[in-house]
């Protein structure tokens, strides 16, 4: 390859903290104020304007339950919940079996947030290079319109969802090959009435799109109003540049297209209301941890001691072009396939009468990347198999991961051990006390 030498150079120590958060969605939010609000110093790093990842910047607005199937037993708390309540006050959330979330609204909250607890905020800054000493992760690199910088800190949180710090480290993670598609969101008003999965399902040739399933849902407080993730980008990895640029500017086309089909197959005239911030990535790197969190794990209901997070959202996996579609396996035993062209197949993973699990749990281990002893990892990039991951990937599970990491990173600066070593005990006691719901 051809390349440049950059010249070597001196870096400004930014700022110093007990432990800095790479990466601001809910997931990186949550780490930083949970360990802020029991005593340390804590920084986060956003490369955006905003915090909230893929529920702000990229318009996905549902959160999903916080009980077991029977809605019996409350199994999710802790920020999730604080956040709920917050958004309630403003009518800014509508509330069925799940949540639909005004996610402008989100934002805001996220920085009241942050502000309390005291967290020093960087956004606008982008996570660049991390810089090692003697084994020990030291500081990270930053870069932002004030040039580049380091943030030193005692403990690493790597929530940036492509787990964009570990792979810097060289932690060894998976890219599989048929990786969940990514969807670029958009908001319309001016839709009612009007099935784009059908109009593409006739139509969709006339425009160029591939066989494909999707799905959108309503605006709180805005009548008329929808949010679609209607499309795949098909046969990219977000992880790497040249796809990500290409899958922004393949997703923006295909929200026109299906809104141009509109245009001449309804009497509607779609207005198109709002594009994100970045388009909707579900799936990139994962990586090797103390333990995969296996689909058998949780449709067997597992238990483990060192649980930290609990969840009931099913094995949903959005298939890749050459299948596309999706299947869900419900924890009650149901299986729903959609494929491409609008067919719907029923069936059962579990036998009829054979109970499935009420809720299913994620153990700390899965957030152990690597040697560092002060680095954990949060959110989607955690490890997980493809069909394990199809359930945790939703934002009411991946907040807690974040809760989980940034109480850890708390209780192995307490007791001065590695992360590795923060005992299952203290962590889980220290969540609950804190709000987590966990049993
Ligand atoms: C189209 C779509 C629809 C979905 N639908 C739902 C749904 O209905 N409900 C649900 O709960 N989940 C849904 N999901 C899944 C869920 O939204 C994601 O799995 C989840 O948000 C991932 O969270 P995360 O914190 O790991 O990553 P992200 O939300 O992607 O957050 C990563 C954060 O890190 C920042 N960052 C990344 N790299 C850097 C860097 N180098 N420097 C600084 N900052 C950085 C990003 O800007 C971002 O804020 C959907 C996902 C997609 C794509």
């Amino acid at each position: 390859m051809n390349m440049i030498r950059e010249p070597a150079r001196d870096v400004p120590v930014i700022h110093e903290a007990d432990i800095c958060v790479i990466g601001g969605s809910c997931t990186g939010v949550f780490a930083a104020v949970r360990a802020a609000r029991l005593g340390a110093r804590v920084a986060i790093v956003e490369k955006q304007n905003a915090f909230g990842g893929v529920a702000t910047q990229g318009l996905v607005n549902i959160w999903h339950s916080l009980h077991d199937v029977h809605r019996k037993r409350q199994i999710i708390g802790g920020l999730t919940e604080e956040v709920i309540q917050r958004l309630r006050k403003r009518d800014a959330i509508e509330e069925e079996s799940y949540f639909r979330l005004n996610t402008e609204e989100l934002k805001i909250d996220l920085d009241e947030l942050i502000t309390e607890a005291r967290v020093t905020p960087f956004l606008h800054t982008f996570f660049a290079a991390p810089y090692c000493r003697d084994g020990r992760l030291e500081a990270i690199v930053v870069e932002s319109k004030s040039g580049r910088g380091a943030i030193r800190a005692q403990q690493f949180i790597d929530a940036t969802g492509d787990g964009d710090l570990a792979a810097a480290l060289g932690l060894a993670f998976q890219v599989r090959p048929n990786l969940q598609p990514p969807s670029m969101c958009a908001r319309t008003l001016n839709v009612v009435g009007v099935s784009f999965q059908e109009l593409m399902w006739k139509h969709r040739d006339e425009v160029g799109l591939e066989e494909d399933w999707g799905w959108s849902t309503t605006l709180p407080g805005v009548p008329g109003g929808r949010m679609h993730a209607e499309t795949h980008v098909f046969r990219v990895n977000c992880a790497v540049a040249e796809d990500l640029t290409r899958a922004e500017i393949e997703g923006r086309r295909q929200v026109r297209a299906y809104l141009d089909l509109a245009w001449k197959h309804t009497d509607k005239k779609p207005v198109l209301l709002g594009l994100p911030s970045y388009i909707g990535i579900r799936e990139t790197r994962r990586f090797a941890c103390d333990h995969r969190l296996t689909e058998k794990d949780l449709l067997s209901g597992r238990v483990f001691e060192d649980a930290i997070a609990c969840g009931t959202y099913p094995v949903d996996m959005h298939h890749s072009g050459d299948k596309p579609g999706i299947t869900f396996k419900n924890l009650d035993g149901s299986e729903i396939t959609y494929d491409g062209r609008g067919n719907r197949r029923a069936g059962r993973w579990l036998p009829e009468g054979v109970p499935g699990p009420d809720y299913y749990q994620i153990p700390y281990r899965c957030l152990l990347a690597g040697e560092y002893p002060n680095l954990l990892l949060c959110g989607r990039a955690i490890d997980a198999d493809e069909g394990a991951f199809g359930a945790i990937r939703v934002m009411v599970n991946l907040n807690q991961t974040g809760e989980a990491a940034g109480v850890a990173a708390w209780c192995a600066l307490q007791a001065g051990v590695p992360v590795r070593q923060v005992n299952p005990a203290t962590l889980r006691s220290e969540l609950r006390k804190g709000g987590s719901a966990l049993p």
